[in-house]
């Protein structure tokens, strides 16, 4: 993708904006999700970072899955829970969310609202890493995370 510098954009509407390109979330088959699309918002090689937003529809998830980046997210619509390392948290508009490195996170929009939201990313940043058949144990070693998980 090219970026196109633009120094103002007009604010979200109906959970996109309006001219930045709508993207797949992942490439399908690539890792488990549900739902979600991606929009790069700002990714200036200046800046060393991406900020992008993601929209998760109603009922639908982003990938279990860790990495050694971290992610810092805003909610900014809608709302949901997600899981971060072994607890899951109700998020909502406004909260904020530290996914440290090597922490397993999954987003999962509510029944009834979507759930979408800032991520910064480093530019520079490896791989994410699904679990293996170990890791889901250890994971759903806890009820509520077992309960969570969308696989
Ligand atoms: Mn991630």
């Amino acid at each position: 993708m090219t970026y196109a510098p633009k120094v103002h954009r007009p604010r979200i509407q109906g959970g996109h904006w309006q001219d930045v390109a709508l993207l797949a979330y992942k490439q399908m088959g690539s890792a488990p999700f549900r739902d979600v699309t991606r929009q790069v918002l700002f990714e200036d090689p200046a800046l060393g970072c991406e900020l992008r937003y993601f929209e998760v529809a109603p009922k639908g998830h982003s990938t279990l899955e860790r990495h050694e980046h971290v992610h810092a997210v805003m909610i900014l619509r809608g709302h949901g829970c997600c899981l971060v390392g072994d607890q899951v948290f109700e998020v909502a508009e406004q909260d904020l969310v530290h996914i440290p490195g090597m922490t397993w996170h999954q987003f999962r929009a509510a029944e009834d609202a979507p759930l979408g939201f800032l991520c910064m990313v480093n530019t520079t940043r490896d791989r994410p890493r699904l679990p293996d058949e170990a890791d889901l144990a250890a994971l759903r070693s806890r009820p509520e995370v077992a309960e969570f998980i969308r696989t």
